[in-house]
C-alpha cells in the first residue's frame, strides 16, 4: 500500500489492508484505488480455485471488487458493494448465487475482507469446470464434451475451436475494429502464427492446438445439452404399430394371402 493511500484511511482499515498484503501473493494481484470525489476505496483482486498452482487445472477465475467507504468501513459500516468481473468458465446463474453469498457476508459491520476473498476462492475450488455455453455455437459444454481451454479462460468444443482455427486469417484491416484511434490503415498484420481468441480476441500461439486432433473430436457433432438428442427413441405409439404389424404378419403368414384391413375387430 502507498504511503499515499495510507494516510487517507482510517488505521482499521489500514491494519486489514496490511494483514491482506502479508496473505496474498503478487499472483493475487491486489490493487488499492482512491475514488476521486468520494470516500471509496475501491479493492480488487483476482481469484482462482486451489489447485496447487497448477494453472492447467484452473477453469474457472474471476475479479472480486469491494467498494468500501475510506472513513466508516470497517467499524461502522460494511462494504458498500460488491462487484465480480471477468468471469471465466462460470455461467450467469452461479455468478449471481456467489454474489449472494458474498452479500450475505457482509449483513453486519466488521474486516470481511479476506473472507470475501476465502469464500470466492472456495466457491471457484467447489466449481472447478466450465459450464458456460461454447461462444461459438452456444451450447453448455457439459461433461462428456471435449473442450478447449485457451490462457485467457475461454471454452469452446474441440470440433468447434477447431472450425475456427481451420478458418482464421489474419487480415490486418479488419482484425481490430478500432478505426477511431489509429486510423483503417495503421494496425499492423498480425503474424501467421498468432491467433486471436474468438472471444476477447487475446492473441495466442496457433501451435497450441492441432487442427485436425480438434476437428475429429466427437466426429465434428455438437452435443446439446438435451437427453437424447439424435438418439432413436422407441416411442409408445411406435410400440404399438410393431405389435400390430406383427399380428398383421402372423396373419398373412397364416393365409398366405392379403389380410382385409379390418382384421384387428
Ligand atoms: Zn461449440
Ligand atoms: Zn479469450
Amino acid at each position: 500500500m502507498s504511503d499515499l493511500i495510507r494516510k487517507d484511511l482510517n488505521e482499521s482499515l489500514v491494519e486489514e489492508i496490511e494483514a491482506l498484503e502479508a496473505i496474498l501473493s503478487e499472483e493475487d494481484e491486489l490493487d488499492l484505488n482512491l475514488i476521486s470525489g468520494s470516500n471509496n476505496l475501491q479493492i480488487t483482486t483476482r481469484i482462482t480455485p486451489l489447485t496447487a498452482s497448477d494453472t492447467s487445472r484452473q477453469y474457472v477465475g474471476l475479479y472480486l471488487k469491494i467498494v468500501v467507504d475510506k472513513n466508516l468501513y470497517p467499524e461502522e459500516q460494511s462494504p458498500k458493494q460488491i462487484d465480480l468481473f471477468q468471469v471465466r468458465g462460470l455461467e450467469e446463474k452461479q455468478v449471481r448465487s456467489l454474489t449472494k453469498i458474498l452479500q450475505d457476508l457482509c449483513d453486519d459491520p466488521g474486516p470481511v475482507l479476506y473472507t470475501l476473498m476465502d469464500a470466492c476462492r472456495e466457491y471457484l475450488t467447489e466449481h472447478n469446470y466450465p459450464t458456460c455455453p461454447c461462444s461459438i455455437c452456444q451450447y453448455h459444454i457439459v461433461q462428456e464434451d471435449s473442450f478447449v481451454k485457451t490462457p485467457c479462460f475461454h471454452y469452446f468444443h474441440s470440433a468447434c475451436f477447431g472450425r475456427y482455427l481451420n478458418v482464421f486469417k489474419p487480415i490486418s484491416d479488419e482484425y481490430e475494429d478500432d478505426f477511431s484511434v489509429h486510423g483503417p490503415k495503421s494496425k499492423p498484420k498480425k503474424a501467421e502464427n498468432v491467433l486471436p481468441c474468438p472471444v476477447c480476441r487475446e492473441d495466442m500461439p496457433k501451435e497450441l492446438w492441432n487442427i485436425q486432433t480438434l476437428l475429429k473430436e466427437q466426429d465434428g457433432t455438437l452435443q446439446s445439452n438435451e437427453a437424447n438428442t439424435g438418439v432413436f427413441v422407441k416411442t409408445r405409439s411406435l410400440q404399438k404399430l410393431q405389435r400390430k404389424m406383427t399380428v398383421l404378419y402372423e396373419k398373412q403368414k397364416e393365409k398366405g394371402a392379403l389380410v382385409q384391413n379390418n382384421f384387428s375387430s
